[in-house]
């Protein structure tokens, strides 16, 4: 959908359907967005666009050719931030991804984190999941964070496999069941370029890294950064 057409359509939906915090459940006051104000800064943010040896980093850096890595907040599951995530991936609710993605993209664009960066690559979901889904969470992200960087989102990178549900595997499990599902189209496009890996919540890190070691085995001359919506903390 284009993007005016989205926004009006958003805005005749909140006149019947008071937006409330995805959070806390209170109802939002003009000028808040998916969060109301003491819920946003409650959040506990990594701020690891600040320290490029940030503990995310170091997790992914040791598996793939990886320069930058940044992430809104630490991810806990039970903790009622949580359900911003949940509700994006199962609840359709797109507009939790739209409005993290711009509120992360803001808070980072000083510290240079864009600078470079020439593509962004969601991390892909098999095409029957996407269906049923509706969407693919990293890529509305990726769409939140173009409206505030302008940077392009490429399809280069595709999920050649389906794969069972990560979440009720156990760490050793998810690794071997991401990998070899990820492959990149069209690799001539990508050579030289600085690209950005787009996904929703990074927890064990398997996926990110079979997504950039796909891009940096079909791509040599490519530099690779990773930006998430939510991480796990380390232990
Ligand atoms: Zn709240």
């Amino acid at each position: 959908m284009q993007k005016a057409a989205r926004q009006w359509l958003d805005s005749l939906v909140s006149m019947f359907f008071p937006q409330v915090c995805g959070v806390c459940g209170r109802s939002l006051v003009e000028g808040e967005k998916v969060l109301c104000s003491h819920c946003n800064l409650k959040m506990s943010r990594t701020n690891f666009h600040l320290n490029p040896n940030n503990e995310l980093a170091s997790r992914l850096v040791c598996h793939a050719p990886i320069c930058r890595v940044a992430s809104l907040y630490y991810y806990v599951r039970e903790d009622p931030y949580s359900k911003l995530i949940h509700n994006l991936k199962y609840n359709r609710q797109r507009q939790i991804g739209i409005e993290l993605a711009k509120m992360l993209a803001k808070e980072i664009s000083p510290s240079a984190f864009f600078n470079g960066i020439n593509l962004m690559l969601p991390v892909p979901m098999h095409w029957w999941k996407e269906i049923r889904r509706g969407y693919n969470q990293s890529r509305i992200i990726a769409e939140g964070i173009a409206e505030v960087t302008g940077i392009e989102i490429g399809d280069n990178l595709i999920a050649s496999r389906s794969h069972a549900t990560q979440t009720r595997k156990g760490s050793y499990g998810r690794w071997l069941n991401a990998e070899g599902i990820y492959a990149v189209k069209n690799a001539d496009d990508l050579m030289n370029k600085h690209i950005l890996v787009i996904d929703d919540v990074i927890t064990t890190g398997s996926t990110i890294i079979h997504c950039c070691e796909a891009i940096a085995d079909a791509v040599p001359s490519a530099k690779i950064s990773v930006l998430s919506l939510a991480t796990t903390r380390l232990g």
